[in-house]
C-alpha cells in the first residue's frame, strides 16, 4: 500500500482563500480591516524570511500587516513598551512576536504581556488555559493547521489512538490537547520515552514534532495510520527533511505530510485565520 501525500500547499491555499473571503466581508459590511502587527527583533535570517512570507500571504488574504522591526540591541523595557502600545492600539487586532527572541530577552514575559484577545499565536497562558479546558479561543497556529489537515483527509480522531512525539508548548502540548478535545486517546512522547518505536507502532495518528531528521522509521508506522510530520530539519547536504523517514513511511501510512509542503504552509494560513477571528471578536 502506498499512502496518500497530504498536499499542505493546496490545503493552505484553500484555507487562505476562505480567510480572504471572511476578511473581505468584514471590510464590506463593517468597514473593518483585520490588522496584524508583526514584531521582529534582531536579524535572524530564518525569522526574516518567515516574516516576509507572512506579509505576502496576509496581503493576499485582505489582512493588513504592520511590521515593527527592532534592532538586536532592543532592551526588555523597550519591547514591553511596544507590546503595551500595540495592546492599546484599537486598529491592531493581532500581535505576533516572532520567536525566538535574542537570548537577552525574556520571551515568556513578553508573551504574558500580550492582550490575550490579540494573541493570535495562541501562546498566552490564558489561551493555553482555554485550550486545556476544552474551550479554545486562539489556538497555536501549527497545531491548528495539523487538525485542519486531518479534517481535509477525512480522518476523525474520535476513538483513535494518537501518538504525539514532542512536548513543546508551541507544538506538542497544544496538538495533544486538540486531539484529546477531538476524542482521540493520546499518548505523549519525549526524549525520556523508553521505546519510541513501540509507542508509534500502536498509533492510528502520529504527529512528529521533535526536530530529529528522519528519526521515525517507516517500519514503526502502523498500516493505515495517518502521519503528520511537523519537523523541519536541514541535513548536512542542505536538504530539508522532516522527523519522519518519508519514503519508507509512505509504504505503510494511509496518508502522510511531506516536508516541505506539508504542515509548514498551514502555519501562516492559520495565523491569518486567527487574525480575522480576532478582528471579528473584538470589533465585528
Ligand atoms: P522543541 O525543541 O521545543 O521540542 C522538541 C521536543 O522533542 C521536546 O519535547 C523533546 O523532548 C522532544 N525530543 C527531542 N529529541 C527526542 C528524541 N530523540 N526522542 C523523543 N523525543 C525527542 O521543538 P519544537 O516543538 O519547537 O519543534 C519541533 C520541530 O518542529 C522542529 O523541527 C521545528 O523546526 C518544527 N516546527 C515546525 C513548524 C512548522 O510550521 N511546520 C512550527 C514549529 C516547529 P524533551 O521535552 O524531553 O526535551
Amino acid at each position: 500500500m502506498i499512502g496518500q501525500i497530504i498536499d499542505g500547499t493546496a490545503i493552505s491555499a484553500k484555507l487562505r482563500g476562505e480567510v480572504a473571503i471572511a476578511a473581505a466581508a468584514l471590510r464590506a459590511h463593517q468597514q473593518i480591516v483585520p490588522t496584524l502587527a508583526v514584531v521582529l527583533v534582531g536579524d535572524d535570517p530564518a525569522s526574516a524570511v518567515y516574516v516576509k512570507a507572512k506579509a505576502k500571504a496576509a496581503r493576499e488574504a485582505n489582512v493588513d500587516v504592520r511590521d515593527h522591526k527592532l534592532p538586536a540591541t532592543t532592551t526588555q523595557a523597550e519591547l514591553m513598551a511596544l507590546v503595551a502600545e500595540l495592546n492599546a492600539d484599537p486598529i491592531v487586532d493581532g500581535i505576533l512576536v516572532q520567536l525566538p527572541l535574542p537570548p537577552h530577552l525574556d520571551s515568556d514575559a513578553v508573551i504574558r504581556a500580550l492582550d490575550p484577545s490579540k494573541d493570535v499565536d495562541g501562546l498566552h497562558p490564558t489561551n493555553l488555559g482555554y485550550l486545556a479546558q476544552g474551550k479554545p479561543v486562539f489556538v497555536p497556529c501549527t497545531p491548528k493547521g495539523c487538525m485542519r489537515l486531518l479534517r481535509e483527509v477525512g480522518v476523525d480522531p474520535a476513538g483513535l489512538r494518537a501518538v504525539v512525539l514532542g512536548r513543546s508548548v508551541l507544538v506538542g502540548k497544544p496538538i495533544a490537547l486538540l486531539l484529546q478535545n477531538a476524542n482521540a486517546t493520546v499518548t505523549m512522547c519525549h526524549s525520556k520515552t523508553r521505546d519510541l518505536a513501540d509507542e508509534v507502532r500502536r498509533a492510528d495518528i502520529v504527529v512528529a514534532a521533535i526536530g530529529r531528521p528522519e528519526m521515525v522509521r517507516g517500519e514503526w508506522i502502523k498500516p493505515g495510520a495517518t502521519v503528520l510530520d511537523v519537523g523541519i530539519n536541514r541535513t548536512a547536504e542542505g536538504k530539508l527533511v522532516g522527523d519522519v523517514h518519508f519514503t519508507s513511511a509512505i509504504q505503510h501510512a494511509h496518508a502522510i505530510t511531506p516536508v516541505p509542503r506539508g504542515v509548514g504552509p498551514m502555519t501562516i494560513a492559520c495565523l491569518l485565520e486567527n487574525t480575522v477571528e480576532a478582528a471579528r471578536r473584538r470589533r465585528g
